[in-house]
């Protein structure tokens, strides 16, 4: 049993914050057993670790980014969609399937940033390369980290050229399942196909029995534009909605599964997503970055119970910032949902227990959480005032990044540095 004392925050249920000042947290095997205002006889002689006068919060999720396109952060977003796809993102994703040493390096950068910025469990679509993939799984498998991991299967044109053939797309993902199958308990193969206009139906055929028999979740991109929602409408007129074309392939909710940005998505779907669990990643920089006419619902997905978290989404978005994404969700929010926008509180939950939960007890320091946490130095955030606990949460997430997160555990271990390993 480890007792850890300090200035505990989480949040419970959207929009709730539990705020002990000067609290305890007991976890024994990686797991939460308690948060106390002060601590139980029973526990009160064990040794305790003092944090001192920083935060302890759940540490964040990302539930949606792109390994191959970590280097080109920050480009193409002065065009249309099309020149980012073409100009950065393809060439990007291509070098990274077919330069083993390119990619290593790109793998290395991007564990150390998720490490850096606090996100200690995410969900990241590579490109359609298997070796680049099992690179990735590997290393972060050695780092301690979290994951669920999927090489892209894209086999059809969409936009340009396939990117890689049906039986080359099968073949890899089932190397990677077998390869990756009982390995780890933290990093997990994810069936991650681009979106629909990119692969074929014997493709997504495959990929629908792959989830059944392995029972393993799955990831991809759903209504992001009208343009792809149109291709998928008109490919699949019977279905009627996108969602239902992944319902049919058994790829909607059949196992964990998170669809990002759904911008485009119908009332009808959303509630299906709610009955089915279907995981939205909401992802307020990408949207920003290349907008369409419209956004995610995002208040009323989270009025229906559809599950949300947020998703950094780089390149689309353009930071791994957790803070600076959870301000940016707000800022839409208010832009998309006039005087109900998300609240502090409310983008913090999605940071942490929202996304978390697509990993299980993950991201609350409810008992039986897993213990994944930071713990944060923000006197510089706060040194020229008296500030609540919920206060130096609100002035970190506007004002924070990386410098202020000081250590950090993932299923109870504390993870070093990754690039110092
Ligand atoms: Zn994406």
């Amino acid at each position: 049993m480890k007792i850890y004392h300090g200035n505990i925050l989480f949040s419970p249920r959207l929009g709730e914050l539990t705020v002990l000042p000067g609290g305890y947290v007991a976890v024994e095997d990686g797991v939460v057993r308690g948060t106390y205002a002060q601590l139980p006889e029973p526990l009160a002689h064990g040794p305790i670790e003092e944090l001192g006068e920083g935060l302890l919060l759940p540490a964040f999720n990302d539930l949606h980014l792109h390994a191959a396109q970590l280097p080109t952060v920050g480009l193409g977003y002065d065009g249309d969609a099309g020149e980012w796809f073409n100009r950065y993102t393809y060439p990007a994703e291509q070098r990274y399937s077919s330069d083993l040493d390119y990619a290593a390096g790109v793998n290395g950068e991007l564990i150390h940033s998720l490490w850096e910025n606090g996100i200690m469990r995410s969900v990241i679509m590579c490109a359609t390369g298997p070796e680049a993939t099992q690179d990735l799984m590997k290393r972060l498998m050695e780092s301690g980290l979290g994951a669920c991991v999927g090489k892209m299967n894209s086999d059809h044109e969409a936009f340009g050229e396939a990117q890689e053939s049906m039986p080359a797309s099968c073949e890899g993902t089932r190397r990677l399942i077998d390869w990756a199958r009982g390995k780890s308990a933290l990093v997990r193969y994810i069936l991650s196909p681009e979106f629909v206009p990119a692969v074929s139906e014997e493709l997504l055929d495959y990929l629908g029995e792959q989830a059944k028999k392995e029972g393993l979740p799955v990831q991809s991109h759903m209504s992001e534009g009208e343009g792809d929602l149109a291709m998928v409408l008109d490919r699949f007129p019977r279905e009627k909605l996108y969602g239902y074309v992944w319902d049919r392939y058994g790829l909607f909710g059949q196992t964990p599964t998170v669809m990002a940005h759904c911008s485009y998505v119908t009332e009808e779907e959303l509630e299906l997503m709610a009955r089915r669990g279907v995981f939205i990643a909401f992802c307020p920089n990408a949207i920003q970055h290349i907008p369409g006419d419209r956004f995610l619902p995002v208040r009323r997905a989270l009025d229906l119970g559809v599950p949300v978290g947020l998703g950094s989404d780089i390149g689309g978005g353009h930071t791994l910032n957790m803070l600076q994404n959870m301000a940016s969700a707000i800022q839409v929010s208010k832009t998309l949902c006039a005087g109900r926008g998300l609240s502090a509180a409310e983008a913090f939950y999605l940071a942490t227990k929202g996304g978390g939960s697509f990993f299980g007890a993950v991201g609350s320091f409810e008992p039986g959480y897993q213990f994944d946490a930071l713990v944060i130095d923000d006197r510089a955030l706060v040194g020229h005032g008296e500030y609540t606990l919920a206060e130096r949460l609100q002035r970190l997430l506007y004002c924070g990044d990386s410098r202020h997160i000081v250590r950090r555990f993932c299923a109870g271990r504390e993870i070093p540095d990754p690039a110092k390993g």
